[in-house]
């Protein structure tokens, strides 16, 4: 008797201490992902922001996160953000992946595709959660309350539907000239999908000026690359649908169909709480297209500033309480050309003889089998020995295959699936990991190559730069680190330089709202936002 008088003492304490927390719990929850936001770009750039970004600072910032895992790719970054949980165990372990088992000429599947789906290929896919293993934020809530809301919309759909996950109300992505939903999917288009869209055409058809903003003017410099050049910004052509992706006019259609939908929706309204979640992506693709330290970065990333302050703005008239967590789904590094220019003298582009088909050839001669050999979505990785190479001689052609990759002078290491499977998923600090460890964080047994391949520290894997010539992807960490920004209106915020996880976001925001999820189901660990004695993972 006396224990039970204890414990409900015990509990009585516990609701005051919640009630006399001066904040609301959110309503709606919003998570932006900026494509490519690296922390060195936020470094580079936040004594600049005047708008939204100024504003997120003012909130928690951990300014030195991670996307801690080797496989710094989009659909990987994007697999971590709402679920807690590393590619190892979001089963997403690159954008494309070869899976030997399909029944399609090229063997590659793209991460968001369902491949079951018939008459769908690589390239003309079926968009889909299919291959994504875990639950994300808003499959947690829903099933816990099923009246919440789960709302994706981003420019990329890989963006959208890693976030969004198995049970989205509502995902917008752009298709290439508007935004579309999932294949299939009924009910009513709002209101704000047409006007974005049309919005869109018109802006397509006949773009409108982007002027370079006058602290962008220092940055303006020409560098030649590939028989062009980048560094300065440059008009868009009319009627250029792909050009569009790659201009500040992209985010803003995303940002406006964002907004559109917080409005007409009535997001953070109804039962239960709601979550939103965004992906800008134009950062992504002015920094493939341009690098990341020219002018055409700098306008894009204070754009960024200008997008986000029209998301909080919205938010605020909505009355609704809300938190936003801001963060990227991997870093980034400029290209070879003007890294050199700038005393990084490793940087160079991939040698094309370590091209998979390449050294599968030479391996296919030296052991009389037929190619290919090997197997591979790009030139570092993932690398897939074929179906077609006799039992008796996998273990040997693997070691020769090793053993090439090891001896040129651009690879840093080479790592079996055998050796990742027998390591157990890495703990501790991310900055502290070795390589090894970040190979294991997005090492999937069933999916992962059979070798993967660490191309050496600034060696970017394109080696023709006519059409893109800056790249993500590797295990270093321009290419990991990413800022991670908690932002609740009227809160005090703090800074720390710790390197915490992306995978950290969803237990943090659970812990927010008061949603239970057994810790051995994630990979993350819930953040104290709470700069003093509070504690907001203890609700
Ligand atoms: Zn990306």
């Amino acid at each position: 008797m006396k224990h039970r008088y204890l414990i409900s003492i015990l509990i009585a304490t516990a609701a005051i201490r919640a009630h006399a927390d001066p904040v609301a719990q959110p309503r709606l929850i919003v998570a932006i992902s900026v494509d490519q936001f690296s922390a060195d770009l936020f470094a580079e750039y936040r004594s600049l922001f005047t708008g939204g970004l100024k504003r997120l600072q003012s909130g928690v910032v951990f300014a030195n996160g991670y996307q801690s895992h080797a496989a710094t790719e989009t659909c990987p970054g994007h697999s971590t953000i709402l679920t807690g949980s590393r590619p190892a165990r979001t089963g997403i372990i690159a954008n494309e992946w070869i899976d030997q088992s399909v029944a399609r000429p090229d063997k590659k599947v793209y991460c968001a595709e369902d491949p079951t789906v018939p008459g769908s290929s690589s390239s003309n896919y079926t968009v889909s959660a299919h291959f994504l293993k875990a639950q994300t934020l808003g499959d947690r809530l829903k099933a816990a309350s099923p009246h919440s809301r789960m709302v994706a919309v981003a420019g990329k759909d890989r963006a959208a539907v890693m976030m969004g996950g198995h049970a989205m109300d509502q995902v917008w992505y752009w298709s290439g000239t508007g935004f579309v939903t999932l294949p299939g999917s009924t009910g009513a288009k709002p209101h704000a999908v047409e006007t974005t869209n049309a919005a869109a055409a018109a802006l397509i058809a006949k773009p409108a000026a982007m002027p370079l903003p006058p602290v962008c003017q220092t940055r303006a410099i020409a560098v030649p690359v590939a028989g062009h050049e980048v560094g300065v910004l440059q008009a868009a052509k009319a009627g250029d649908a792909a050009a569009f992706k790659v201009t500040l006019a992209f985010d803003r259609a995303i940002t406006d169909l964002s907004i559109g939908l917080i409005r007409e929706l009535r997001l953070g309204s109804g039962a239960a709480p709601d979550v939103l979640a965004i992906g800008l992506s134009a950062t992504d693709y002015v920094g493939h297209a341009f690098g990341t330290e020219g002018a055409e970065m700098c306008a894009q990333v204070l754009g960024v500033d200008e997008n986000v302050g029209r998301i909080l703005q919205a938010l605020d008239e909505t009355h609704v309480p809300y938190v936003v967590v801001l963060t990227a789904d991997h870093g980034g590094t400029d290209l070879p050309e003007r890294n050199q220019m700038r005393g990084v003298a490793d940087a160079a582009r991939i040698d094309p003889a370590l091209a998979p088909s390449r050294i599968g050839q030479q391996l296919a001669g030296e052991f009389g089998i037929k190619p290919p050999v090997l197997m591979a979505a790009q030139p570092f990785g993932d690398i897939w020995l074929a179906r077609d190479v006799p039992d008796a001689m996998r273990d040997r052609v693997l070691d020769a295959a090793r053993a090439q990759y090891l001896s040129h002078p651009q690879v840093a290491a080479v790592f079996t699936a055998a050796e990742l499977r027998r390591m157990p998923a890495p703990t501790g600090p991310p900055d502290e990991w070795t390589l090894a460890e970040r190979f294991r964080a997005s090492f999937d047994p069933e999916r992962s190559g059979d070798l993967l391949v660490a191309l050496k520290p600034h060696i970017t894997p394109i080696a023709d730069a006519r059409y893109s010539v800056a790249t993500h992807g590797s295990a270093w960490n321009y290419d990991r680190r990413v800022p991670i920004i908690f932002y609740r209106p009227g809160t005090p915020g703090f800074e720390h330089p710790l390197p915490v996880e992306t995978v950290d976001i969803l237990p943090t925001l659970a812990g927010l709202i008061g949603l239970t999820i057994p810790p051995s189901e994630i990979d993350g660990h819930c953040i104290d936002l709470d700069p003093g004695s509070g504690n907001t993972c203890a609700r």
